[in-house]
């Protein structure tokens, strides 16, 4: 029977409904959000029309009174108000969306099988938990509603331009196509040349650390000069993509100046025209043009933004087929809610597995063994044979593509995750810190391990005095040089029995040890071994405890 077909994909979330669930649960603030992107492009709108009203009047020579100027200054207030409020709602807006997805990211990571997991590049990884979250965080700060908005805006100019002088919107409708091609180019080169500027500041950031960590091999094999080459090669092009994105920076904004005056002078030449014809197509009040010249300013703006927004738009749409993807991945599959193991049965027992990572490459077949409660086991074998293989599924990380795994009766792989602890203790070769003090490098947020169980431990492997003589004992914080590799591999024995697990797993754990510490560690297994069954790949724990040797593989 091939098991994988016992896998399901339970998670039927997609990014989509996950956005979609964040709106329904935020009305409210959707309710704001949509009231301050009508407001700002609605208010935004209307103090050129105030101030084509105040010119038109001041130029025939009527008064104004404060009140106008009042209401002229208090548009521009509200429009800013009604901006703030909306840059605000959507960074709220965008940070619950960006959580939402990650914590059903999260979710998904810890339902997914030790498989699938091992298979995926740990920094394709973080990518999709930062990266791609991000741009899909940016899809709502900066750009569908953004684009929405900006389009809204330039629509509403154009038709009060075109409702107060139509000749000047058909220049409009000319012109600034050509303007967002323009943009469109500017920003597309700007992209490019921003990307290789960061891969390039990249290569510089790396040459450093790169050159520090092989200081001793670059002076042994005197290397020096090549490194000093490479380093002036990697700024040299740093320097170069950070001068084309100054360029492409620098020639923006005049560019747009200079479209913008070509526009304005033009307009308010051909509405002062002598020629009658002319006149009935741009002549307008004084007014209208001071309205007019400050729309034409207001058009370019949205225009520069909708360019960036499909930008961010497009790179959203990936970065959202990319969660899709890691979201509807094949879950591992269900473990058993509770179990009760038969005491009477083996300790362990493998009838005829057969496994293999990937399908041409058989790594265990027609594996037989029964350990019995208490015994102390050694598997042997050439270097991938499968003996951590066969640890991994006796931790039903994995299942046996054929045959049959118990632990006393029971499925190894369908043992629920919550008594795993106390069934198995593994070490491995090397021991991998978790955040935290000490005593969670022992506990690993295992909330039923009391203090006093944590200290025992310790004192069974001999490395509680070493904790205690801490200014700070047990709450000392955990960090990488704190330990020696020996008291590292005591902690990892400390944690692996803490929970006082039936069976020990114990995997190369004095390799890369010097001889006395190494008896320290066998020392400390010897004692954790008690009452314990063991299987272990080890030869030195089986020369000095013996027990029974079994082979794996050929
Ligand atoms: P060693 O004595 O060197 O530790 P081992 O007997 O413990 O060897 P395993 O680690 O079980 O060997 O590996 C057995 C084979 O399975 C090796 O060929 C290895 O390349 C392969 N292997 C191990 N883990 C994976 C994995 N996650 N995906 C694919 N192949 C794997
Ligand atoms: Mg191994």
């Amino acid at each position: 029977m091939n098991r994988n077909l016992m896998k399901k994909n339970l998670m039927k979330k997609r990014t989509a409904s996950v956005i979609w669930a964040t709106i329904r649960t935020s009305k409210v603030m959707t309710l704001g959000l949509f009231l301050t992107v009508t407001g700002a492009i609605v208010i935004a709108l209307l103090p050129p029309l105030v101030l084509e009203w105040m010119i038109d009047r001041l130029s025939v020579g009527e008064g104004l009174s404060i009140v106008a100027a009042l209401v002229y200054f208090g548009f521009i207030a509200l429009t800013g108000l009604f901006e703030a409020g909306r840059e605000i709602l959507l960074t709220i807006m965008g940070q619950r969306i960006t959580r939402e997805i990650r914590h059903a990211m999260n979710e998904k990571i810890t339902r997914l099988a030790a498989e699938d997991l091992t298979r995926q590049e740990p920094g394709v990884m973080v990518s999709r938990f930062i990266g791609d979250v991000d741009t899909v965080e940016k899809l709502f700060t900066s750009g569908i509603i953004s684009m929405v908005a900006d389009l809204c805006k330039i629509l509403c100019i154009f038709v009060i331009v075109g409702g107060k002088n139509r000749g000047l919107a058909v220049v409009m409708l000319m012109v600034l196509p050509a303007v967002y091609v323009f943009t469109r180019y500017v920003q597309k080169r700007s992209l490019k040349a921003q990307i290789e500027n960061r891969k390039a500041v990249a290569k510089v950031a790396n040459h450093v650390p790169e050159t520090i960590q092989n200081i001793r091999t670059i002076h042994a094999l005197e290397k020096e000069e090549y490194m000093e080459k490479r380093y002036s090669d990697y700024i040299a092009e740093n320097y170069e993509a950070m001068e084309k994105t100054n360029f492409f920076d620098s020639i923006y904004s005049p560019a747009i100046l200079i479209f913008n005056g070509i526009i304005t002078a033009g307009i308010m030449v051909l509405s002062a025209s002598g020629i009658p014809m002319v006149k009935t197509i741009f002549g307008m009040t004084v007014g209208t043009s001071v309205a007019m010249v400050s729309y034409i300013g207001q058009i370019f703006g949205p225009l520069e933004s909708i360019g960036m927004e499909i930008q961010t738009i497009q790179s959203a749409i990936a970065g959202v087929h990319r969660i899709d993807e890691f979201l509807s991945r094949e879950e591992r599959w269900d473990t058993k809610e509770t179990v009760c193991f038969e005491e009477m049965l083996p300790c362990v027992e493998l009838k005829n597995v057969s496994f293999s990572y990937v399908e041409e490459q058989e790594i265990l077949r027609n594996l037989s063994l029964q350990i019995e409660t208490g015994e102390h086991v050694t598997l042997v074998g050439r270097t991938g044979a499968g003996k951590s293989t066969l640890f991994k599924l006796l931790l039903g990380m994995y299942q046996p593509k054929e045959g049959t795994i118990s632990i006393y009766g029971q499925d190894a792989s369908l043992l629920p995750d919550t008594i795993k602890r106390s069934v198995f203790g593994y070490v491995e070769q090397s021991f991998c810190a978790v955040p935290g003090t000490l005593a969670d490098q022992i506990r690993v947020l295992d909330e039923g391990i009391t203090q006093e169980m944590i200290e025992s431990a310790a004192k069974v492997v001999g490395i509680h005095d070493t904790i205690e003589a801490l200014p700070s004992g047990y709450e000392t914080p955990y960090h990488a040089n704190l330990l020696s590799q020996g008291q590292k591999q005591l902690l990892s024995i400390a944690r692996a029995i803490v929970a006082r697990p039936k069976i020990l797993l114990l995997d190369e754990i004095t390799a890369n040890l010097d001889a006395d510490t190494e008896q320290t560690v066998l020392l400390a297994l010897r004692r954790a071994s008690q009452n314990r069954t063991v299987i272990s790949i080890s030869h030195r724990l089986y020369e000095q405890t013996g027990g029974r040797l079994v082979q794996i593989g050929d």
